[in-house]
């Protein structure tokens, strides 16, 4: 049997979307029709697209790719009367390193995914769509695709839906492995088959996406939740989480902790039992140093911060961001400037070259740190790398360059003394310049 990819379920957990991992053969349509499969299709198609809109606004969901943007509120931007055709698009480009969901999703439950998808074209009057796929998770291209046939096959996709006289057709579009087609107009263009830029906004996507038409774009995450909120009604989603933080999410809990995995957990779940409970505590049983709430680009909190609710107000009130939901917990023997240097790594070379700020600020950033963490750091430096950050944020044409300021700031502000430490390290000849 093939080696399960998801922890062991906690008694922590409030399952929705992940509810059904763990049955054998979870991926296969007499699997989800056993199990609540089609259900909420079924009755959003006796609904109106308005009162579809509305339920998913009292749900209170957003958007769980990063930016946490009301999603009712996000479909009711779609002119769903427009002559033009309308597309469904879903982000499953899962870069953000620390973020590894979307992947558990498709693997385990395609047709959850394909049901919100068919509800959110019923809402939009849309009769296409399409899944973006990171190109490096050929396998889970593979395993949708499987869904995808299977769905046909049972006439849950194509022509006359289930016997409803909807129509739909979905596709998957394999990414090349770029971060920044993440980014939902990055992402359009990619699927239009051309290089992965950020589109000028506006218009947004609601209006012009996909070949220039009316698209609704989400992430995996947003669309699988989707059929239990048309299912138990908004109100009963909304309830699972915290005011203006409806229902769930999946924690991709990794780092030094006991039980790394992927949890599903209420909106509100307090960050401290996250470690300390559904990830088993410190490993080794060290101090916590930091956390990365929501992946590499949020800003990181220190030890003393991480004693709040998980929801997105309180983790902004904290000075960071939930994200896409990979919280990255680090004890006390992370060495911060390696870390700083890691993060804008990353960054630099995922830098589209677009913009100046982005594409010099980043690779700026990455050889100062490297020449620091190799050793041959100066004082100004740690003025120098805030300083570089400071001046992206907000400067760039898309997210990525303060994706990339973000984290950076956070450690020198809040770690100075590690980059201090080293500098005292260095003059006493305990490390050395290597390149
Ligand atoms: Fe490209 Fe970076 Fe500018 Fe975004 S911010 S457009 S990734 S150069």
């Amino acid at each position: 049997m093939a080696k399960k990819l998801y922890n062991e379920p906690s008694p922590l957990e409030t399952k929705v979307i992940s509810k059904r991992w763990g049955l054998e053969g979870s991926e296969t349509l007499d699997v989800y029709l056993a199990n609540d499969g089609f259900k909420a299709f079924l009755k959003a198609r006796e609904m109106t697209p308005e009162a579809i809109i509305e339920e998913v606004k009292t749900s209170a969901l957003r958007g769980r790719g990063g930016a946490g943007f009301p999603t009712g509120l996000k479909w009711s931007f779609v002119p769903r009367t427009s002559p033009k055709p309308k597309y469904i698009v879903v982000n499953g480009d899962e870069s953000e390193p620390g973020t590894c969901k979307d992947r558990l999703l498709i693997e385990y439950d395609p047709h959850n995914l394909i049901e919100g998808i068919l509800i959110a074209g019923l809402a939009m009057d849309a009769h296409k769509g399409y899944i973006y796929i990171r190109g490096e998770y050929r396998f889970v291209i593979e395993k949708m695709n499987k869904a995808i046939a299977e769905a046909y096959a049972r006439g849950y996709l194509g022509k006359n839906i289930a016997g409803t006289g909807f129509d739909f057709d979905l596709y998957t579009h394999s990414g090349a492995g770029a971060y920044e087609c993440g980014e939902e107009t990055a992402l359009l263009d990619s699927l239009e088959g051309k290089r992965g830029v950020p589109r000028m906004k506006p218009p947004f996507p609601a209006v012009a996406g996909a070949w220039a038409s009316p698209t609704l774009l989400n992430n995996v995450e947003t669309f699988a939740s989707v059929p239990a909120i048309i299912r138990d009604g908004g109100a009963a989603y909304a309830a699972l989480g915290t005011p203006k933080n409806g229902g769930t999410r999946l924690l991709c809990l990794s780092g030094h902790v006991n039980k790394p995995g992927v949890y599903e957990i209420p909106l509100g779940f307090p960050m401290m039992k996250a470690i300390n409970e559904l990830g088993g505590g410190m490993r080794n049983g060290k101090k916590l140093k930091a956390v990365v709430p929501g992946g590499s680009s949020c800003p990181i909190l220190l030890a003393s911060e991480c004693d709040i609710a998980m929801d997105y107000d309180t983790v902004a009130k904290a000075g960071s961001m939930l994200g896409s939901g990979g919280m990255v917990v680090l004890d006390e023997d992370t060495d911060m400037v390696a870390v700083a240097l890691r993060i804008m790594r990353f960054y630099a070379h995922e830098s589209c070259g677009w913009c100046i700020p982005c594409r010099e600020g980043t690779t700026w950033l990455r050889k100062i740190l490297q020449r620091f963490n190799d050793g041959g750091g100066r004082h100004e430096d740690i003025a120098l790398i805030g300083d570089v950050a400071k001046n992206m944020f907000g400067r760039t044409f898309c997210a990525l360059g303060d994706a990339a300021a973000m984290p950076t700031m956070s450690i020198i502000q809040k770690f100075s003394h590690e980059f201090e430490e080293r500098l005292a390290k260095q003059g006493s000849g305990l490390v050395s310049i290597n390149g």
